[in-house]
């Protein structure tokens, strides 16, 4: 028999999180703007720690509430209601650090877990992820950073580009070409570098759509896209994380766990949208009647509740894999892309039936509008992520006889 039912223990820990979001975090969404975002996070941080809800992904040796993918799925949808992220940082699982400490707990050193983890996971300091370049996005590989060894340093030369958080960050997990001669995917290694650093140069936070109509973060960095100039930077050896040429290698597992959390958000963002529109299409009377008694509206809403559906289950099934260790390459490129179009869509329509209230700031929705429009360019573009799916499709179908095995066939 198949079970969809979350277990008891599961269950309560998400009632535990979602109490605290409501009575901590969305309260203090309000006081964002009038004093400063990270003391208004440190408090936070400090009354969810009493409460035992801290870094719930992290294993408990480590100072984490040791969820498994499931629980930390479900506990994802809670802090996700917080759209300002406050409840992410309250909990300590904001991203790129989440994913950061997965892979620093999986693949660091002894040292590196000392020295870099632990403040990580205490919530002393915050970290940023640089891959990408002007030079090369969508195919990493084409990467132009190179790292060069000298004695018992490496020294790294190039540029990287929308590396999110780097102005608030204390870490960075820099990637750079360490053995050009390698096949393409293992020539790249992957540093952990301290900021602020002379040889890692933040030139500006790019100015990105709609930056100005979220006004209240105006006058602080809370976060930011920098470009960077790498300029002779200095890197101990030991500072290289898991191992030479495992650059790419070492991000899979990273993905996985990124797509529940982000789809958890996407889920949560979602269901608020849907909620906006119903309400407001109940409420709103045209022509004589509320626009919610019109099939055209209640087509939209249907579309938008069936793909929320289609979601919950992938996300599912992705935490089923996962605490499996099934491989997902497959699912995860499918689940990333359905689920950016899937909230710009259920937002695009909860705006639309909003009419021009919906295109003001007295809603959240244009905000949440243009933010998710940048879903279907993080984590590799649609056309990527489709690309590979796709040729998973035609590989199972030469290798099997069948596309199945490419399209959820372990399921049914
Ligand atoms: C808000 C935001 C935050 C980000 N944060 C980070 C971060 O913290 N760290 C980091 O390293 N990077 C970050 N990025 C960068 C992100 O990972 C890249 O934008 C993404 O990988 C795409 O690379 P690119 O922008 O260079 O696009 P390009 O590589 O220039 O591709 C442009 C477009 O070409 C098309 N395309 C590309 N390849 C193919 C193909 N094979 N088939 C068909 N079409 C194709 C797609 O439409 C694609 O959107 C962030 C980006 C955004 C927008």
């Amino acid at each position: 028999m198949i079970d969809f039912e979350i277990p008891a223990d599961i269950q309560a820990i998400r009632a535990k999180v979602g109490a605290f979001i409501d009575e901590h975090v969305l309260p203090a969404e309000s006081e964002i703007g009038t004093r400063p975002f990270f003391d208004i996070v440190k408090e936070l941080q400090a009354k969810a720690r009493a409460e035992g809800l801290w870094c719930p992904f992290v294993p408990k040796e480590w100072g984490g509430m040791g969820l498994g993918h499931l629980a930390n799925a479900i506990v994802q949808i809670e802090v996700g209601r917080s759209f300002t992220h406050l409840g992410a940082w309250a909990l300590n699982c904001m991203g790129p650090q989440d994913a950061t400490m997965v892979t620093l707990i999986e693949h660091g050193t002894p040292e590196q877990k000392e020295k870099y983890l632990k403040p990580l996971v205490n919530g002393d300091i915050r970290i940023c992820f640089s891959m990408t370049e002007r030079a090369a996005g969508a195919d990493a590989t084409g990467m132009q950073t190179r790292a060069v060894e000298d004695g018992d340093e490496w020294v790294l030369n190039g540029e990287k580009w929308f590396s999110s958080s780097a102005s608030i960050s204390q870490l960075a997990l820099v990637m750079a070409k360490t053995d050009p001669d390698a096949p393409r995917h293992r020539q790249f290694s992957t540093f952990l570098v301290e900021l602020p650093n002379a040889g890692y140069r933040i030139l500006r936070d790019i100015p990105v759509m709609g930056e100005d109509g979220h006004k209240r973060y105006k006058d602080e960095k809370t976060g930011g896209h920098a470009e960077v100039r790498i300029e002779n930077l200095r890197v101990p050896a030991k500072n290289l994380l898991g191992g030479r040429g495992n650059g790419f290698s070492m991000g899979q597992h990273r993905l996985g766990y990124g797509r529940l959390r982000h789809g958890m958000w996407s889920i949560a963002k979602a269901q608020a949208a849907l909620d906006m529109a119903a309400k407001r299409a109940s409420e709103r009377v045209t022509f004589g009647k509320p626009v919610a008694e019109r099939q055209a509206v209640q087509f939209q809403l249907a579309e938008c509740a069936t793909q929320l559906y289609i979601t919950r289950l992938m996300v599912l099934h992705i935490a089923y894999k996962m605490e499996r260790g099934l491989d997902l390459t497959q699912e995860n490129s499918m689940a990333k892309n359905y689920i950016a179009h899937m909230l710009h869509h259920v937002i695009d329509t909860a705006l639309q039936i909003h009419g021009s209230l919906g295109y003001t700031h007295d809603t959240p929705l244009a905000h949440w509008y243009v933010a998710a429009r940048s879903n279907r360019l993080v984590d590799g573009p649609d056309e990527v992520h489709d690309w590979k799916v796709g040729r998973t499709v035609l590989e199972t179908y030469k290798r099997t006889g069948s596309t199945a095995a490419a399209a959820g066939g372990d399921l049914v």
